[in-house]
């Protein structure tokens, strides 16, 4: 019977998604297996990453999984080589990896400040440096990087992690114009959407506040997944470079 999720410009393509292990990377495989894509899920969690699998397979979906962590650019070379092992190529990167853990700088959180730099910016540009040189090779790619509203806006608390989401979509900026016209670079904003992101707040009234007043509105992870799958769709002379999506009741940050 014909499925009618699939479709045809994203059909067969093969799609690495790093972080997919929960949230807004996973719903981004299961919808895009559903249309018809070969998914490449990368996550430190792989107990989860295969009940997703199993998940995907059972459905009829082509995946497969891989245990990566995005600050080791070597680990990030080996999932994208073993992604061009397991489906022949690779058509997009989806940078989805990301942490949050939100604090006032005067709180000091050193260590959680580097972490977000290793893991949004850094590997970011770890997923860049790994897959950049077969989208060059076969002149065709697209990088999809999930940024968040964020990248544009700053508040207290979010001062950290704000920079590093301003610091992605200046990378996306700058690769998109630096890069081959033939490659499409796709910056996707989310508000607030359901996941585990909250959990890396380590301060439990921050996290508390967070959820409460900033998190009480959400999107499912499923209409960012849309939003990925509206920019692979388009034509490939058709490069969506920004969407920001949002609960509808989130008016601003
Ligand atoms: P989740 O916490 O549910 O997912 C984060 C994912 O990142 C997990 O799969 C986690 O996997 C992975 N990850 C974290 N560190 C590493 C690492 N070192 N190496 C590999 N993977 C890692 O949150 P979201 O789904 O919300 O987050 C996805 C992206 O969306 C992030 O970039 C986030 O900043 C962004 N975003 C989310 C918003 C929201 O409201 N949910 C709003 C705006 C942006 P594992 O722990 O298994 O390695």
């Amino acid at each position: 019977m014909e499925n009618l999720n699939q479709h045809p410009a994203i059909q067969d393509k093969v799609v690495v998604i790093s972080g997919a292990s929960s949230g807004i990377g996973e719903a981004i495989a299961r919808h895009l297996a559903k249309k018809g894509a070969k998914v490449v899920l990368g996550a430190r969690r792989t107990d989860k990453l295969e009940g997703i699998l199993k998940d995907i397979e059972s459905e009829g979906g082509k995946a497969a999984i891989f245990a990566l962590d995005v600050t080791n650019l070597n680990n990030f070379r080996e999932f994208v080589s073993f992604a061009e092992q397991t489906f022949g190529s690779i058509d997009v990167l989806v940078n989805n990896a990301g942490v949050m853990p939100l604090s006032m700088i005067n709180a000091y959180k050193t260590d959680e400040w580097n972490q977000m730099i290793d893991v949004n910016i850094k590997g970011v540009l770890n997923g860049i440096a790994s897959a950049l040189p077969v989208f060059e090779k076969k002149d065709s790619g697209q990088f999809i990087n999930i940024t968040s509203v964020g990248d544009r806006w700053v508040g207290p608390t979010s001062t950290v992690y704000s920079a590093t989401k301003f610091a992605v979509r200046a990378i996306s900026d700058g690769l998109r114009q630096e890069v081959s016209h033939k490659i499409r670079v796709t910056i996707v904003a989310p508000g607030a959407t359901e996941s585990e992101l909250s959990n890396s707040i380590s301060d439990p009234e921050l996290k508390k506040m967070a959820d409460e007043q900033f998190r009480s509105n959400t999107i499912p992870a499923e209409a960012i997944a849309r939003a990925v799958a509206f920019a692979i769709e388009q034509p490939e002379d058709v490069d969506v470079n920004e969407l920001v999506v949002r609960p509808t009741a989130q008016k601003a940050y």
